[in-house]
C-alpha cells in the first residue's frame, strides 16, 4: 500500500441522497414497502421457502412450466448474492483494482498525482448503485408478472405437506428449502463484546476503519481484505493455516500471499485470534502463531470463516425432514429430503456454496420435483473462482485428488509471463494448469491463476462437460493477443509431449529390430 494514500471519512450530502435512491430503488425492487401478502391457493404444486438465488431460479423455473408456485422470503428477494454477497463484493473490489491501478500508473506512462484520495462514500455509493440496478432481475415484479404468489415473513413447517408464513397455511404437493446460509462466527473470547463485521454489515459502512482485521483465509476473508486495504485501510489478515484458500494449489494460494505482501496487507498465516478485548475505544488483538504470543491494535474486525446453513426455526422435524447444524438439509443425489415431497438447494444443503451451483441445484431439484426427473447433483461440472487480484480459479479435479484416486495424471502449466497479452498488460503474475489423464488428451480438471482467470476457465469446464478433449484445444483458434491463448499453449505443449513420446517409442521399436 502506497503511504500517501488518503482516505476521506466524510461523506457529501449528494452522496447520502444518491445512495439513498438506489436503496430505495432496490427495497422497491426486492421488499416493496407496501407489500400486502395474497391470499393463498387451496393447494400449491410448489412452495419455495427462500428467495435467494436457488429460491428464485426455482420459482422461475417452475411457472414457466405452468406449475401454481408460492414463494416465501422472509427478509429481501435476491438473498445473500444480490444483497450481501456476490454483487457488493465484485462491486468494492473493481473499485479497489482501480485504486491498485493508478497506484501503479507510471509504469504505464500515466502521470496522476502521487496522492490519491479515496473518497470511501463515492465506492460505497457506487456498490449500492450496482446492486439498485442488478436487483431488478430479482424484483417482486417478475415474479408476480411470472404467475407467483409471494409471501413476505418467515416461513415454518407444520405438516409433512403444509407450511406457515403470517399465520397463513400453504399446502403443497412438493416444497423445496432454498434458505440458504449465513455468516459462521468464530468462537474467540470477547470477539462478541468488542463487535465485528461480517458480509452481513460490511457493506453498509459508510466510513472506513483506519485498521482493520480480517479472521479467516477463504474465499471471503481473502477477497475483503484485499478490497479495503487497496481502499487505503490498513489491514491484516489472519489465517489460522499455513496457507490461503486451503483447497487450492499450493502454488496458486502462494502467489496470493505474494500478491496480498505487495499490496501491503499484514499477512499473518498459522495465526490464531485468541482474544479481544477493548481499550479506549481501539480492539486489541491477541494472536499466536506455534509458540509465539503477539498483540495488534486495530479499529474493526471483518470475520471470514465460513458459513452455516439457515435450517432454525423451520420446524424440519415436523416435516420429517433430516439435517444437522454444520451440513444443514440431508438430501440424496436428486435433491430429495427425507420426505419425498420436500426438495432442497443451494448453500443450504450444498458443501459448495456457490451462486451459479445453487441456481444449478434449483432446476435440478424442479425437475425432479416437477417432471419426475431423474438429474443428478453429481453430473455438474462445478467451476469456482475467488476474485482477488490476481484470481485463483478451478474446475475439476486437483493432482492430488487424481492420485487419491489411482488415476494417473499429466499436467500442462503456462506461466502468464509467456503470454504476450499478459505481458503487454502487465498482468504476467500466475499460470495456466491442466490436468489430463496420462496418455490420454482426457481433461480431469484446470486451476488458472490470471487477472481474469474466472473468465478464462469457461473454456476448459465447457470441454469438461462436452467432452472436449486438449489436443481439440490446440486446433481452436484464440483470437491474438488474448491472455486466454495460455489455454491454446497448454494444449500445444500436450500435443509436442505426445508427439515426442510417440517419436520416442518409434525409435526404440526401431532399435530393437536392429537388435540394440
Ligand atoms: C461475501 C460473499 C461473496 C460471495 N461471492 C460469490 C461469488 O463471487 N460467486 C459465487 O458463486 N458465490 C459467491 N458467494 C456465495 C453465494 O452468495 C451463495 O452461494 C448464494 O447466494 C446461495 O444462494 P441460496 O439461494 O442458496 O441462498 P441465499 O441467497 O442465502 O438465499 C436464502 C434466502 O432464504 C431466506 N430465508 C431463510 N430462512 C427463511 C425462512 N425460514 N423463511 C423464509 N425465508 C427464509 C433468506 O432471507 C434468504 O433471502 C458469496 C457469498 C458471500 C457471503
Amino acid at each position: 500500500m502506497s503511504s500517501t494514500t488518503t482516505v476521506e471519512r466524510s461523506s457529501e450530502d449528494s452522496t447520502t441522497l444518491a445512495s439513498d435512491c438506489a436503496e430505495r430503488e432496490r427495497l422497491g425492487n426486492v421488499r416493496p414497502l407496501d407489500w400486502r401478502n395474497p391470499s393463498p391457493a387451496t393447494r400449491y404444486d410448489l412452495v419455495v421457502v427462500g428467495g435467494g438465488t436457488a429460491g428464485l431460479a426455482a420459482a422461475h423455473g417452475a411457472a414457466e412450466q405452468g406449475a401454481k408456485v408460492a414463494l416465501v422470503e422472509r427478509y429481501l428477494l435476491g438473498g445473500t448474492c444480490l444483497n450481501i454477497g456476490c454483487v457488493p463484493s465484485k462491486a468494492i473490489l473493481r473499485t479497489s483494482r482501480l485504486y491498485a491501478e493508478m497506484r501503479h500508473a507510471g509504469q504505464y506512462g500515466a502521470q496522476i498525482p502521487a496522492d490519491i484520495r479515496v473518497d470511501f462514500a463515492a465506492v460505497m455509493q457506487r456498490v449500492r448503485g450496482v446492486r439498485s440496478r442488478i436487483s431488478r432481475a430479482d424484483s417482486t415484479r417478475r415474479l408476480t408478472s411470472a404467475g407467483v404468489d409471494v409471501f413476505f415473513g418467515e416461513a415454518h413447517f407444520t405438516r409433512p405437506d403444509a407450511l406457515e408464513v403470517e399465520g397463513v397455511t400453504l399446502c403443497f404437493s412438493k416444497a423445496l428449502i432454498a434458505t440458504g446460509a449465513r455468516p459462521d462466527t468464530p468462537a474467540i473470547p470477547g470477539l462478541a463484546e468488542a463487535g465485528y463485521l461480517t458480509n452481513e454489515n460490511a457493506f453498509d459502512l459508510t466510513e472506513p476503519p483506519h485498521r482493520l482485521l480480517v479472521i479467516g483465509g477463504g474465499p471471503l476473508g481473502c477477497e475483503m481484505a484485499q478490497a479495503f486495504c487497496r481502499l487505503g485501510v490498513e489491514t491484516t489478515i489472519v489465517q489460522k493455516r499455513p496457507l490461503f484458500l486451503p483447497r487450492e494449489e499450493r502454488d496458486a494460494a502462494q502467489i496470493l500471499s505474494d500478491a496480498f505482501a505487495r499490496d501491503g496487507i499484514a499477512v499473518r498465516l498459522n495465526t490464531h485470534v485468541v482474544n479481544v478485548r477493548v481499550e479506549s475505544g481501539a480492539k486489541i488483538v491477541d494472536l499466536v502463531s506455534d509458540d509465539y504470543h503477539s498483540t495488534i491494535v486495530v479499529d474493526a474486525i471483518l470475520t471470514g470463516t465460513g458459513r452455516l446453513p439457515n435450517i432454525d426455526g423451520l420446524n424440519l422435524d415436523v416435516a420429517g425432514v433430516a439435517y444437522d447444524a454444520r451440513r444443514g438439509v440431508h438430501v440424496d443425489d436428486f435433491l430429495r429430503t427425507r420426505n419425498r415431497r420436500i426438495y432442497a438447494a443451494g448453500d443450504v444443503c450444498l458443501p459448495r456454496k456457490f451462486n451459479d451451483t445453487a441456481d444449478a441445484s434449483a432446476r435440478i431439484a424442479v425437475c425432479n420435483a416437477l417432471c419426475d426427473g431423474r438429474q443428478r447433483l453429481s453430473a455438474l461440472t462445478i467451476p469456482w473462482c475467488t476474485y482477488t487480484d490476481p484470481e485463483i480459479a478451478h474446475v475439476g479435479l486437483y493432482v492430488r485428488q487424481a492420485r487419491e484416486r489411482n488415476i494417473p495424471v499429466k499436467t500442462f502449466t503456462i506461466p502468464m509471463h509467456d503470454v504476450d497479452r499478459a505481458i503487454a498488460d502487465d498482468e504476467e503474475v500466475g499460470f495456466v494448469k491442466i490436468n489430463v489423464r496420462e496418455r490420454t488428451d482426457h481433461i480431469l480438471g484446470a486451476t488458472i491463476v490470471a487477472r481474469h482467470a474466472g473468465e478464462m476457465l469457461s473454456e476448459i469446464t465447457l470441454a469438461i462437460v462436452a467432452g472436449v478433449g486438449l489436443r481439440t484445444l490446440a486446433h481452436v483458434i484464440h483470437p491474438y493477443p488474448t491472455q486466454a491463448e495460455a489455454i491454446r499453449k497448454a494444449a500445444d505443449a500436450y500435443v509436442r509431449a505426445r508427439a515426442t513420446s510417440s517419436r520416442q517409442r518409434r525409435s526404440s521399436t526401431w532399435l530393437s529390430s536392429l537388435g540394440r
